[in-house]
This record gives C-alpha cells, sequence and structure tokens, in this order.
C-alpha cells in the first residue's frame, strides 16, 4: 500500500507518518528529511538546497523525484508513505512514472486539512529529538519527562532554522500556488481523503487508520 500525506507546512504529515510506521510497517519517505540529510552531509545536491530550502522556496523537481526514485529502489517494507513530495503536478507526473516502473500503484492520497492561523503556532513550537528525530512541540506534545525524548532518552533537542514565522510564510504560499493545485487530478482518480488535521494527533492517526482499513 503506498499513500500521500499531503498539507501545507506544520499540517501533521511527518508526525502521522511516524505514527503509520511504528503501526504497520511503513516506510516515510520525507524528501524534507532527505533533503536536509544532504545538506548536513555537503553533498552536491545539498550545496544546491540549502539556500532555497532557508528561503522557504521549492528545491528543483528534478532533484526531489531523483531522490525519491533511489530511495523507492531500497524497498519500502510494507508500504510508501510520501511525506513532503509530490508538491507540484511535475513532481505528482513523475511520481506516477517511478511507481509503474515499479509496478507499483498510489492507494490513497490524504489530505490533512488545517486552519492557516494554526500553522505558523504548530511551526514556530516545532522541534525534534537531536538523536532519533522524534518529534515534539512546545505546547502540543512535550516530552513526558522534560528534556527527555520519549523514544531514545536522549537530552538534546534541535529545531529548523527554516522554522521562523517569515519563512513559513512563504512556504504556505509556495503551498497554495503550487501544491494545493495538484489535488483536483488525484481527486478525479478517485483518491483523494480529507481529514481533519485540527484534531489532536490521536484522533488524526485513527482517522488516517479508518481510510486505510477499508482497502
Ligand atoms: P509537517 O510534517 O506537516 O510539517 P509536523 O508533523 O512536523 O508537520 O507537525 C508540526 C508541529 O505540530 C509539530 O511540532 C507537531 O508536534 C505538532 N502537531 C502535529 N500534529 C498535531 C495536532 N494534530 N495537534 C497539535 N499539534 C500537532
Ligand atoms: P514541512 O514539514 O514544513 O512541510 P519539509 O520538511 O517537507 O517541510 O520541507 C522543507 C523544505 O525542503 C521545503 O520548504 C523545501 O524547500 C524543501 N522541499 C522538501 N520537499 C520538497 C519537494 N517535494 N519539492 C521541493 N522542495 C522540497
Ligand atoms: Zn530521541
Amino acid at each position: 500500500m503506498n499513500i500521500i500525506l499531503l498539507g501545507p507546512p506544520g499540517a501533521g504529515k511527518g508526525t502521522q507518518a511516524a505514527r503509520l510506521e511504528a503501526d504497520r510497517g511503513m516506510v516515510q519517505l520525507s524528501t524534507g528529511d532527505m533533503l536536509r540529510a544532504a545538506v548536513k552531509a555537503g553533498t552536491p545536491v545539498g550545496l544546491q538546497a540549502k539556500s532555497v530550502m532557508e528561503a522557504g522556496e521549492l528545491v528543483s523537481d528534478a532533484i526531489v523525484s531523483a531522490l525519491i526514485g533511489e530511495r523507492l529502489d531500497q524497498g519500502t517494507g510494507n508500504g510508501a508513505i510520501f511525506d513532503g513530495y509530490p508538491r507540484t503536478a511535475a513532481q505528482a507526473d513523475a511520481l506516477d512514472k517511478l511507481l509503474a516502473e515499479r509496478e507499483a500503484t498510489l492507494d490513497f492520497v490524504i489530505e490533512l486539512a488545517v486552519d492557516e492561523d494554526a500553522l505558523v503556532e504548530r511551526i514556530v513550537g516545532r522541534f525534534t529529538c537531536a538523536n532519533c528525530g522524534a518529534g515534539y512541540h512546545d505546547k502540543f506534545k512535550q516530552p513526558k519527562v522534560a528534556d527527555t525524548c520519549d523514544v531514545c532518552g536522549h537530552h538534546e533537542f534541535k529545531r529548523r532554522p527554516d522554522d521562523n514565522e517569515e519563512t513559513v510564510r512563504t512556504r504556505m504560499t509556495e503551498y497554495r500556488a503550487k501544491t494545493a493545485p495538484i489535488l483536483p487530478g488525484y481527486e478525479a482518480r478517485g483518491l483523494v481523503y480529507r481529514v481533519d488535521g485540527m484534531a489532536d494527533i490521536a484522533h488524526v492517526t485513527q482517522a488516517i487508520e479508518d481510510i486505510l482499513d477499508r482497502k
């Protein structure tokens, strides 16, 4: 089963992908995570992507689709969860080709619907474990024990350089202009299911699980 989690920055894609990985043995394919790893490693892709990401703009379609193709070739367990990809019409076309070449299909496009006002608060309060990457929030998802990762017990956390209010506005504009327009194409194929992303994290997970159980 292969699914896309689609929604603006801060909608909860990464949070829900991590839960589906744990519950179903699916594998999260986050182009954002892949690009951040490339930036950290100083690869040619990372060198090209760094300033674009810091500005909140979109990295080129060719780069991200190549990353996804390479990742698909490594295998995806019980299915791929595309998180943050595709983000443009060209990427949506590329994904269809990448899946067809591997005789795979797309089963669901889950749209996480969230009030725009809530997104800035979510993004600005977001932080992750510096060791395992588990996601947290200053207000909505604090570690159970202060300053200690629930998953691995590590004590250091980090924040993304692009998680500031100004960049978030650009990222939301990019989402509206380039990503939201890919939804009608998926709707025409009967793939889109809309979930209320304003519900609390566990309820959003349950709503997604209910959709996936239809298969
Ligand atoms: P995305 O991957 O779509 O950018 P994240 O999953 O990283 O979004 O979520 C953004 C922030 O909001 C994180 O700090 C996360 O802990 C928090 N968050 C995610 N889902 C919810 C929710 N349903 N309610 C409140 N906060 C949430
Ligand atoms: P968020 O969790 O806020 O949705 P991501 O981690 O998915 O953000 O992406 C962070 C940044 O990485 C984006 O603002 C963009 O610069 C770049 N990026 C990630 N995925 C893509 C993609 N599919 N196409 C183009 N740029 C991307
Ligand atoms: Zn951790």
